[in-house]
């Protein structure tokens, strides 16, 4: 199973990711980057098929996932 992080200190809350991510894996939330604005949550982390496209879309280069 893929292993996905949002980096807070990097994350500045565009939502991007909801869109880029084919498996609809981020979503919104009430969490709070270190900007103060609401970054992504995540949800089923266990459907990503690790295609990397958030990591690449994302432009601040604040996700990570890793499986195998
Ligand atoms: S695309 Fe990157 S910077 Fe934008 S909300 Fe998602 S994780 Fe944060
Ligand atoms: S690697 Fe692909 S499926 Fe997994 S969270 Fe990122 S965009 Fe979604």
């Amino acid at each position: 199973m893929a292993n996905i992080t949002i980096d807070r200190t990097c994350c500045k809350g565009c939502n991007i990711c909801l869109t880029a991510c084919p498996k609809k894996i981020f979503v919104k939330s009430r969490a709070r980057n270190d900007y103060g604005t609401a970054m992504p949550g995540l949800n089923k982390q266990e459907n990503c098929v690790i295609c990397g496209m958030c990591e690449r879309l994302c432009p601040d280069g604040a996700i990570n996932v890793e499986g195998e």
